[in-house]
């Protein structure tokens, strides 16, 4: 890096530990120095180890967090819980002051009486509200969004509010809108396609996969075998047929440095909009020119955008193929922004997981928070594997 910019970010550093007192409405990014624990960071954050702990899940040993692992510091309305041997959801209520029927609502337990030793609860912010109170000004009073106070508590702006009522102070989570997302939506169609769709691995001994989508691409393509070389990390690459010409090396390599290389269509199409023999010809023009490089008929496939119909995934089964979405979305597409990219991804890891990222734009982040990624799950103990062996299935046919 740049003497002239590692500068300016110092100014900027020393600028924002000035607001680190604050709390914040929003998720942050924070790197661990050499000396710090959990602890000392929560404090320094004003907020609970657990809470801290609840937005990073992927920690597994609490007690040993390196330095340059990152963290991803909650918004300030966010807490956490996590559970004792012993507790009840009603003393948890009583410490937090929070009744039990939005604790059970936020945290989607079914049965109050079946909390175990380490679950991580969300334990909401309440306002209790106040004669005099409007919606607007109680937004206001919090620092937080009128709409999202409205969302959170099912209420519309002519809603009816009274004196002693308890509103859910609402706050970003990455973790909570992504992950039961992609959960609700995916769980049912992995459960009709047992063996055949899949969207996440069994935990086992914490091993996630790191997958790019949209290659190969010259510079794109290669930065990330740069950084994956220079790690020793394998990963998965969906390719696109329409970037393949003149690109064989980039493909060669891909193989040759012991990476999975899959199918993501010839012209990334929406696949639920084609006929049998487009999505056909959309999957074995690119099978094919991958086998003329490299030897290997693919077996495993991402539909584009992730979207597949029931058809399409019976229809793709025939042509040998499984299909593989993703647990986390990097966004990387999206937000060309280092820390946005970390607060998209490192909230949701668990064991298991599929990570999405993509190696087509020049000017993404992801070669850069590929590193941080990489060095923070280490820590923790993660290896990396391809897609196929997280989920002991065979890349080719
Ligand atoms: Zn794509």
């Amino acid at each position: 890096m740049a003497v002239a910019k590692k500068i300016i970010l110092c100014i900027i550093c020393i600028i924002t530990t000035n607001l680190w007192t604050l709390p914040v409405y929003a998720e942050q990014v924070h790197r661990v120095a050499p000396g710090e624990t959990l602890s000392s960071i929560a404090s320094r954050y004003g907020i609970s180890i657990d809470s801290l702990l609840g937005n990073n899940q992927y920690i597994v040993n609490p007690d040993l967090i390196f330095p340059g692992q990152v963290l991803i510091i909650p918004d300030a309305n966010m807490q956490a819980y996590v559970v004792k041997p012993g507790d009840t959801l009603s003393k948890i209520s009583q410490q937090f002051q929070v009744p039990i029927p939005i604790l059970a609502d936020i945290n989607n337990i079914a049965d109050i009486n079946l909390l175990y030793a380490g679950q991580i609860l969300v334990v909401p912010k309440i306002y209790t509200v106040k004669a005099g109170d409007t919606l607007s000004n109680i937004a206001q009073e919090l620092g937080v969004n009128l709409t999202d106070l409205l969302v959170e508590n099912n209420l519309d702006p002519q809603s009816y509010i009274y004196v002693g009522q308890t509103l859910i102070v609402p706050f970003r989570s990455t973790q909570r809108e992504e992950l039961v997302a992609i959960e609700n939506e995916l769980a049912p169609v992995a459960a009709r396609f047992p063996g055949t769709f899949f969207y996440k691995g069994q935990p086992n001994g914490l091993r996630v996969a790191l997958t790019f989508d949209d290659g190969p691409d010259r510079i794109e393509t290669n930065a990330m075998l740069d950084v994956l070389k220079r790690y020793q990390v394998p990963a998965t690459f969906f390719l696109l047929g329409r970037n393949m010409p003149g690109n064989g090396d980039v493909v060669e390599r891909i193989v040759a440095e012991g990476h999975t290389v899959a199918n993501h269509s010839t012209t990334h199409p929406d696949l639920r909009r084609l006929t049998a023999e487009q999505v056909q010809n959309e999957m074995l023009t690119l099978e094919n020119q991958i086998y003329e490089i490299t030897g290997l008929r693919t077996a495993l496939m991402r539909p584009p955008y992730g979207f597949v119909t029931d058809e399409n995934i019976r229809q793709l089964q025939d042509l040998g193929y499984k299909i593989i979405k993703w647990t986390v979305d990097t966004n990387d597409w999206r937000d060309m922004d280092i820390d946005k990219v970390l607060i998209n991804t490192m909230p949701n890891i668990r064991d298991g997981s599929i990570i999405l990222m993509h190696d087509y734009l020049s000017q993404s982040v992801t070669k850069e928070v590929l590193p941080e990624i990489i060095h923070s799950l280490r820590s923790q103990g993660y290896t990396f594997v391809t897609v196929d062996e997280l989920l002991g299935i065979s890349p080719y046919k």
